[in-house]
């Protein structure tokens, strides 16, 4: 049984989908005006192991997440390089798109953008204006009433009388005005000259934010659906309007879980702009490789604070380099098994991986306890090196041994953490070796080391802007049909042999 700590329950409860083998999920997207930063990025890391260990568990997962392409910011920040909102947002969309592609995100079942799904948010409005539960104001904005949902609060664990009397100043500054109660908030915008606008039995004007979660998780997914997910920052006020809406309306459960992620720290203090540590998703990728950033991330729970420092980089990276390393080991050791004896307890290589798959889902089902399960992976590949080490493979070993291979890449699998496809030695033309040695002083007869040396000394004539010495391996491992493409994660080659 696979439990999962529910925010509104405040505790670990029995996860039972609403349709057996199927699991319904949504999870806030992006208000699509920049880049992401990596803590959004931990958000989206973690709702992607959740999903593929649900999928790995044999659920069918419908995975819905929203694009928010019209917003104040999106609109604040068209208006400051003089260009349409909807154009920043296609630009910041495909951004979106290309950083979760790079960190091996999978795509959602379902992406709705809010601007193409406006006659469905005016709809549930009306609906809400309809039941008593929202008002129009008479400059044509519309809010949902906050005292007319009698649980609004319990997600978050709030009490609205304690939360409107911090309201209190903003109403005497007349701030509020427009509002009956100081908590209702825009369900529907009305819009000021310039604006994307959308006619409306208002008037002209645009979707609050919190409306297209509740459009979008009905409509992809039914009510109720099963897991609602997030940053903790949305609990409040994002989600707990998100559930007021709905459950108003349709008088039914909206989500039967919250699930809410933990926050990510800058060594040990909060991001922020202000404190100039706030990092973009694609800057850190210009240094740190994608399956060393997962996992440092996932070994993590998802629920705890993250702590991203240098240090912690270079540590995940030393972690995964030991679990590529057995691999290769297991590798060699399974390439080259010729022994005429057999030199494996071939019950005891079976019984390590039975060990592996209890362990994994043990701590997987408690709440994806991710953390504990790549330790029992790492303690794991420990104890398949020792059965290894020194020995030469039968046959017989081989078919004992190999589970244990296909069990790492497997379970790293799950975390997104691809093993799979190991680069192999690329048999690229020996004369490589020759403008190598000519253009960065190589010598050796490895070809791959000889591109490696060749991409570095590139590097770093880019970096002191000599275009002569960077031409010149471009042109010339070109010559030779290598190409050379620049990638978040670097200079990488392209050979079709
Ligand atoms: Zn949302």
């Amino acid at each position: 049984m696979i439990r999962i700590y529910d925010t509104k329950m405040h505790k670990k409860v029995d996860f039972e989908p609403v349709e057996h083998g199927k699991v319904k999920m949504y999870v806030c997207g992006p208000t699509v005006y920049n880049y992401i930063h990596i803590g959004n990025a931990r958000t989206f890391i973690s709702f992607d192991m959740i999903r593929r260990y649900l999928e790995w568990r044999g659920f069918d997962v419908v995975f819905v997440q929203n694009v928010t392409d019209v917003d104040d910011k999106i609109i604040a920040k068209a208006n400051e390089e003089g260009r349409s909102a909807a154009d920043v947002a296609e630009e910041y969309t495909k951004a979106f798109i290309d950083d979760m592609h790079a960190v091996n995100v999978k795509d959602p079942t379902v992406r709705p953008k809010a601007t193409q799904e406006i006659d469905t948010m005016i709809a549930l409005v009306q609906k809400l204006v309809d039941g008593g539960h929202a008002y129009a104001t008479e400059d044509g904005d519309v809010y949902f009433s906050v005292r007319s949902f009698p649980g609004y609060g319990s997600l978050s664990g709030r009490n609205v009388d304690e939360m409107e009397a911090g309201h209190r100043d903003l109403r005497t500054e007349g701030i509020e005005d427009r509002k009956n109660a100081p908590l209702d908030f825009a369900l529907w915008k009305a819009a000021k000259p310039g604006e994307p606008a959308w006619e409306s039995p208002w008037g002209q004007g645009r979707p609050g934010w919190h409306i297209e979660c509740s459009c979008m998780s009905k409509k992809y997914l039914g009510l109720p659906f099963d897991i609602h997910g997030g940053g903790a920052d949305l609990v409040f006020p994002h989600h707990e309007n998100e559930r007021a809406q709905s459950e108003a309306a349709d008088g039914v459960t909206f989500a039967n879980h919250w699930m809410h992620g933990g926050m990510l720290q800058i060594n040990g203090e909060k991001m922020s702009k202000s404190l100039n540590n706030f990092f973009l998703l694609r800057d850190i990728l210009e240094t740190v490789d994608p399956n060393v950033l997962r996992f440092l991330m996932l070994q993590t729970h998802y629920r705890s604070p993250l702590d991203f420092s240098d240090e912690r980089v270079n540590e995940a990276g030393v972690a995964l380099e030991r679990i590529k390393n057995a691999l290769k080991t297991l590798d060699w050791a399974l390439e080259n098994a010729n022994g005429e004896t057999d030199a494996i307890d071939a019950e005891a290589a079976a019984a390590l991986v039975r060990e592996l798959r209890l362990n994994f889902i043990t701590a997987m089902d408690d709440d994806f306890n991710s953390s504990k399960a790549l330790g029992d992976v790492f303690d794991f590949v420990g104890s398949a090196n020792a059965l290894v080490a020194g020995k030469t493979l039968s046959a017989a070993d081989a078919d004992a041994v190999r589970p244990i291979r296909d069990a790492i890449v497997e379970l790293m699998g799950v975390f997104g953490v691809d093993l799979s496809a190991q680069p192999e030695t690329a048999a690229y033309p020996v004369e490589v070796l020759a403008i190598a040695a000519e253009i960065a002083g190589f010598t050796g007869d490895d070809t791959a080391a000889a591109i490696d040396a060749l991409l570095e000394a590139r590097a770093s004539a880019r970096a002191e802007k000599n275009w002569a010495v960077a031409d010149a391996v471009r042109d010339q491992l070109g010559s030779l049909g290598i190409t050379i493409k620049d990638t978040p994660q670097g200079a990488q080659v392209e050979y079709a042999g």
